[in-house]
């Protein structure tokens, strides 16, 4: 072997994609990929898995999409062999929908796929079409090189991850749990930051664990009158006074374990800003009120019924239900109902010493030898619940650094990544799938 390698060193460095070819394919292929409009509802994936087949076809390895839903809903599982069959594959997870936009807030066409200012903007650049292209393109690169991982690397796109996961992660586990059976699993979640979690210090967070959702319809009855003459039984006051008391909510309880961990890394306390409260406490923010007759609504018309919208997210291993029942205990009004509006699924965070997690805190560090690298907690959902459910640990790896300023954008107006931090994440993505774990 020795001896074939000298004579023949361009064996070697075969090894090694050319990554200025890579760096332009993988751009194209983003803004490709976000000219798509695969706004959920309704999903319609045809044409993002159409992509992503077609690429693949490409260096020889076939995709197969899965129609899930009558409106186009596709999922799409491609698969990388591996050398070692006894060990399960690692599933990178991404999906292909994204919400809706608010046209007018845009400087630019959210569907342009535009470079401007050394990013790269669009609808989905952050939540995930970005990290999707580069799990995608680590997977290609990996096969136009000739490099077969040790273990079989799956790509797993989704098709609905943005409603909940009916018709993605959640069906392709109940009809074809074999396609995307794995070890461990790799989404979207943490990141890296100099801002967000502690100012002046390169964080690199992966996420094992998230809040539960727990969103809440409160409803008032009273009895419909004329507003000249006010009553005491009013729906409107009698809903005020129960947002007021159902938000004090009591202290979350001893430290989750995960948060003492990023503690710890970050040397002590975390920054204060609407993230770092939201994951280390039960939040409950009033997003909805609804009431009055008619439309528009009549001004001298008390109605009967009043309601508002909690969204609650509760730390993992918090009971929803003694969570909501204390709420109706504080409440205490018989004309006001609680109801929970979402299906709990407390989760417990997935452990952060395997060798994966060690394999991605190397891969962190050859690129960005002065980042701390920590587990984190994150506030919103993913699709990685349903399979740390299973016990598999999933991990929320998004191989970027960003500020607060572009993080706000996803779900936003004016969604953005920088190309750089886009190019370095597709290399972080192929070191990872590259090692041995
Ligand atoms: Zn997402």
């Amino acid at each position: 072997m020795r001896f074939l390698l000298l004579l023949f060193p361009a064996l070697l460095l075969a090894a090694e994609p050319d990554w200025k070819a890579v760096d332009a394919e993988s751009l194209d292929l983003l803004q490709r990929y976000l000219r798509i409009p695969s706004t959920n509802p309704p999903a319609d994936t045809r044409a993002a898995a159409a992509l992503f087949r077609d690429e693949l076809a490409k260096v020889g390895i076939t995709a197969k999409l899965y129609e899930a839903g009558p409106k186009g809903q596709v999922n799409l599982v491609a698969r990388l062999e591996g050398r070692n069959k006894s060990k399960k594959p690692l599933v990178l997870m991404n999906h292909f929908d994204v919400v809706p936009v608010a046209r007018e807030a845009w400087s630019m066409d959210p569907f342009g796929g535009i470079v401007k200012d050394g990013s790269i903007w669009g609808r989905g650049a952050l939540d995930m079409k970005g990290i999707g292209i580069m799990q995608l393109m680590a997977v290609i690169a990996m096969k136009k090189n000739g490099i077969v991982p040790d273990r079989d690397i799956v790509l797993f796109s989704t098709c609905d991850e943005e409603t909940g996961g009916d018709l993605g992660v959640r069906w392709m586990l109940k009809n074809h749990p074999g396609e995307v059976d794995a070890e461990y699993v790799l989404d979207e979640g943490g990141f890296g930051t100099r801002d967000v979690l502690q100012k002046g210090k390169l964080v690199f967070g992966i996420s094992v664990a998230e809040k539960q959702p727990a969103w809440l319809r409160i409803r008032a009855k009273g009895t419909a009158a004329h507003g000249s003459q006010p009553i005491a039984d009013n729906a409107n006051m009698a809903l005020l006074r129960a947002i007021e008391k159902a938000m004090a909510a009591p202290p979350s309880g001893k430290r989750h374990p995960v948060i003492a961990e990023m503690l710890a890394t970050v040397g002590g306390t975390l920054e204060a800003n609407k993230l770092t409260n939201a994951i280390q406490k039960n939040t409950l923010t009033l997003t909805t009120l609804k009431s009055g007759v008619g439309d528009p609504v009549k001004v001298n018309v008390i109605p009967s019924t009043a309601e508002a919208t909690l969204d609650c997210r509760l730390l993992p291993g918090v009971n929803a239900q003694e969570f909501i029942s204390d709420m109706r205990a504080r409440i205490n009004d018989p004309r006001v109902t609680v109801e929970l509006l979402t299906t709990i699924d407390d989760t417990p965070a997935s452990s952060f010493t395997t060798p994966l997690f060690e394999t991605l805190r190397k891969v962190i560090k050859k690129h960005h030898p002065a980042a701390e690298v920590t587990p984190m907690m994150v506030p919103y959902s993913t699709d990685a619940p349903k399979f740390r459910k299973k016990g598999l640990p999933a991990y929320g790896f998004t191989p970027m650094i960003l500020n607060a300023e572009l993080l706000a954008t996803m779900h936003s107006d004016e969604e953005r990544i920088p190309v750089d931090q886009f190019h370095m994440g597709v290399r972080m993505m192929f070191d990872v799938i590259r090692s041995e774990f």
